[in-house]
């Protein structure tokens, strides 16, 4: 059996520590946050325990319910329906099925009825290679047509990725189409998932199983280094100067560091985590007196608003004391000059779209805000990524690397950071 550190506390880490810990071997997991969960963690909302970023869960998310499973927390998974809206050139439209689409005046006839066989073909199908060479706005504009791509997905696509809107692989887009558009009751009715009491629930399990099994767990103890020697890995260096020993050491830290965190892998190698990119996210989490619409997820294209969409989280999840949540999330690349604007700004601005969209929103039916920023948020992953990234096996003995973007083509989730995690630790010793 091996002693094996893990880096990050996140949904990964977390799950790889449990599953190793359940194979016999000894784990250390140092995490630089204070909390452990990482992009699923939660916090103090004004007395609200919830995630600083929404989570919600599709039927496709089978690693989650494994997990849960495991950890005996199977009847902890809500369903609800749920409604899209489309808020449109100051406008709200029902959206998210066939008659709505049938509905919406913006768009004509033919470029409905190719938009509808695209996104139905992409919930059938099944292999990726082809996808993996093409931007997705070039899929779109082949598969949808010039006009569909105008009015539904270029703004989408500018307010996210700004300048590298040609930066997407379709078949990065292909498998979030997939996921929720699999998510359905029936053709006419979404149904999304929660965990009950939110994110929070599988993050303190695991915890629990962690320590339970023995497991060490160092929250606010980042780890500055990864030492090698000879080929192989031989432990870590914390930020306090600490080392530890060990002969495996999973890092499930953004890859954009590891160049740092590791600086005497092979040049060649380091480059490759040079060179790939993510997306930054500012996301404000609003507490409302009223709802805003009735709709989970409403998709906005409108020239006053500079987000492509708000998450009306309550709709999904109800609140006790019937609390309203509302989520607008600003991703943007880091070096965009609104990224370093102040929690304030965005609080004020995110606000203003809010009664945009519902005129009869007042400034006392906002009850609390808060903002999260994270600065890898969302891998960015071009056309041709399945080539750009790392194995997550190492050329060097005992180092296993993962983030994100290692389950390419399918995007960030806890359900497929849960699963690499799983594969990671049964490499371990094998
Ligand atoms: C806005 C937003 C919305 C999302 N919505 C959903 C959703 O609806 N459904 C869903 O399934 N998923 C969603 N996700 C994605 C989901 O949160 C992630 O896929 C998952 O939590 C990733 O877990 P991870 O452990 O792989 O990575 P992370 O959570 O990023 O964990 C990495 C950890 O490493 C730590 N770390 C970094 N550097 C160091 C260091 N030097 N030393 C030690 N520790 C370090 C970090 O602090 C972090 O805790 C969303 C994410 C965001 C940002």
């Amino acid at each position: 059996m091996a002693h094996v550190i893990v880096l990050g506390a996140g949904a990964m880490g977390l799950a790889a520590a449990h599953h190793l810990l359940k194979a016999g071997h000894t784990v250390e997991l140092f995490e630089a946050d204070r909390v452990a969960g990482g992009m699923a963690a939660h916090f103090d909302f004004g007395g609200l325990s919830i995630e600083r970023f929404y989570h919600f869960v599709c039927k496709a998310d089978a690693p989650t319910f494994a997990l849960l499973e495991e950890l005996g927390l199977a009847q902890a998974m809500r369903w609800r329906p749920t409604k899209m809206g489309y808020f449109y050139d100051g406008k709200l439209y029902r959206w998210g099925d066939p008659l709505a689409l049938l509905a919406f005046p913006k768009l004509d006839p033919l470029s409905k009825l190719r938009y509808a066989w695209q996104m139905f073909m992409a919930t059938k199908r099944t292999d990726w290679r082809d996808l993996d060479g093409i931007s997705a706005a070039e899929w779109l504009r082949r598969g949808s047509g010039e006009r569909a791509w105008k009015v539904l997905w270029e703004k989408l696509f500018t307010l996210k990725f700004f300048e590298l809107s040609e930066q997407v692989s379709a078949a990065w887009l292909w498998t979030r189409i997939k996921r929720v558009g699999t998510s359905r009751r029936s053709l006419m009715q979404e149904e999304l998932g929660y965990i009950d009491g939110g994110s929070e629930t599988l993050v303190k399990a695991l915890v629990a199983s962690i320590e339970r099994q023995g497991g060490r767990l160092h929250l606010g103890t980042p780890v500055r280094e990864v030492t090698l020697e000879g080929g192989a890995v031989t432990g870590i260096v914390t930020a306090g100067g600490e080392r530890v020993a060990a002969g495996h050491v999973i890092s499930t830290v953004p890859m954009p560091l590891i160049p740092k965190l590791i600086p005497a892998l092979p040049e060649a190698l380091k480059a490759r985590y040079a060179a790939l990119r993510n997306i930054g996210a500012v996301c404000v989490i609003h507490k409302l007196r009223r709802a805003v619409t009735g709709n989970f997820w409403l998709n906005t294209n409108d020239a006053r608003i500079e987000v492509p969409g708000l998450v009306e989280f309550s709709n999904l999840r109800p609140f006790a004391d019937g609390t309203h949540i509302v989520y607008v999330p600003y991703y943007m690349p880091q070096t965009h000059p609104k990224f370093a604007r102040d929690d304030d700004f965005f609080v004020r601005e995110s606000f203003g779209y809010l009664k945009l969209v519902n005129p009869q929103l007042t400034d006392a039916d906002r009850l609390d805000s808060a903002v999260g920023r994270l600065q890898y948020a969302q891998p960015l992953c071009p056309p041709g990524f399945a080539a750009m990234l790392p194995d997550i096996v190492t050329p060097i003995r005992g180092l296993q690397i993962a983030d994100t973007s290692s389950y390419y083509p399918e995007d960030r989730g806890i359900a497929e950071s849960a699963r690499v995690a799983q594969e990671m630790a049964a490499r371990v010793g094998a």
